[in-house]
Formats: C-alpha cells, sequence, structure tokens
C-alpha cells in the first residue's frame, strides 16, 4: 500500500520528537507520537521513518526514532515558527496559550516566508513562547 505521509503530519512529528528531546527523551516511537498527538500509531511510524529517510535521524526497529545533528537544526528551526506564531496569536488575538498552539499546529508548515519574515521582524526578540518554553535560536 502506498502511504503518503503529509507536510503538516511531518512538521507535527517533528515538533513531538523535539519536545520530547528538550524533555530528555531521546529515542522516540510511534507510540509517544500517537499519544501526543492523536495521529494513528501507522500514521507516526511512516511520519518518522520518512523523517530518517529525509537525513533528520534514524529509525531503529521496534525502538523508534532518533534524531542527528542536522535533524535537531531542522527541528529547532520548525519550533521557532510554531512558537514565534504562537506569540503572535496570543498578542494579536488574546487567544490562551493553549487555544494559541492549536491553531499554530494548524498552520505553522503552511504560512509562507513573507508571513514568517514579518513574524520574526516583530516577535523575533522573544525568548519564550506564552506557555513559557524556550523559542529555539
Ligand atoms: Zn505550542
Amino acid at each position: 500500500m502506498y502511504n503518503v505521509v503529509r507536510i503538516e503530519n511531518m512538521f507535527q512529528v517533528m515538533k513531538e520528537v523535539y519536545r520530547e528531546y528538550e524533555n530528555g527523551k531521546i529515542v522516540v516511537g510511534p507510540t509517544d507520537i500517537a499519544k501526543n498527538t492523536g495521529m494513528a500509531k501507522s500514521t507516526a511510524y511512516h511520519a518518522l521513518k520518512e523523517l530518517a529517510k529525509n537525513g533528520y535521524g534514524k529509525y531503529i526497529e521496534k525502538k523508534g526514532f532518533v534524531l542527528n545533528e542536522h535533524g535537531i537544526k531542522v527541528a529547532r528551526k520548525i519550533m521557532r515558527r510554531h512558537r514565534l506564531l504562537e506569540c503572535f496569536i496570543v498578542s494579536t488575538l488574546s487567544l490562551s496559550p493553549e487555544k494559541a498552539c492549536m491553531e499554530a499546529n494548524k498552520i505553522d508548515a503552511i504560512v509562507g516566508e513573507d508571513f514568517m519574515e514579518s513574524i520574526e521582524r516583530k516577535y523575533g526578540g522573544r525568548k519564550r513562547c506564552p506557555c513559557g518554553k524556550e523559542i529555539p535560536r
């Protein structure tokens, strides 16, 4: 069967892998991803394999995915986009940090570069997102 892993899923999975990494968990399995995102376990599995195929780390069968140096760099970039978008949403629309996180999840994979540049100009100096997590540099 042909499995299409959508870009939104890849972003979602990359963010989850990075969140686990921030918390000191180095090997992240499909079960972890499924639990934290509500994504189907098989989707999470294929997305993790896809991350490995794209050179972001390696997938150890029956264990999970481990980011490599390049993967960490990319994950930090993705997380920065996500958390800056949260800053923007909370500041301009006064949504709660939780709601801002949900909404940022829906758009962080697809907003354009010009849009992100404006966000960077306005919120790029922030150290932490509205929920208090570090915004990667
Ligand atoms: Zn968030």
